[in-house]
């Protein structure tokens, strides 16, 4: 592993322990070099074989970074972390485990996204849901910016402002 202090590829490992139930193994290592610590997570890479069924009919692979990217998008400026991001992705990717088998469409897919994303930022989950939900029902999204969006205003001081900097004008009163 790569020492994320000096560089360096010379370690060894301190010690290992379980994480996360069990899912990932847990690794405080330290550099033979500069011998500072860092600590890496191992888990086993569970490729989901599922075909992903466009819009337009087409298919593709699965594939999670476009998810991430996604959700990294929607994130953009907002108090997201990276691993946050990924804990999002998981969770999509359990629901996708265990509710389809070969196919999936990427509405489903995009739907889902929005409601795990919907518990951890509002903001994301506006952009989100806009990007995922314009070429289906614009009426539908509007309805539910507008309820978030006045929903937010209640709940969290500050947030108004920052849905109106970035509409077109329209939401403005
Ligand atoms: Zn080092």
């Amino acid at each position: 592993m790569r020492c994320p202090y000096c560089k360096a590829n010379d370690d060894k490992v301190i010690d290992s322990r379980a994480s996360d139930g069990g899912v990932s193994i847990r690794r405080r290592r330290e550099c033979l070099r500069c011998q500072r610590r860092y600590t890496t997570y191992e888990r086993l890479e569970e490729t989901i074989r599922l075909a992903v069924i466009k819009r337009d009919g087409s298919r593709m692979p699965y594939d999670r970074s476009k998810m991430i990217e996604g959700i990294r998008h929607a994130a953009y400026k907002r108090p997201v972390s990276s691993e946050r991001i990924e804990q999002i992705a998981d969770e999509v990717e359990e629901y996708l485990v265990s509710n389809f088998e070969r196919e999936v469409s990427s509405q489903s897919i995009g739907e889902r996204i929005a409601q795990v994303l919907r518990r951890v930022d509002q903001v994301a989950y506006v952009r989100f849901a806009s990007v995922y939900r314009q070429f289906e029902d614009v009426g539908d999204f509007i309805d539910e910016a507008q309820d978030v969006i006045e929903r937010s205003a209640d709940d969290i001081p500050g947030q108004q402002s920052l849905f109106e900097s970035e509409s077109s004008g329209e939401a403005k009163a």
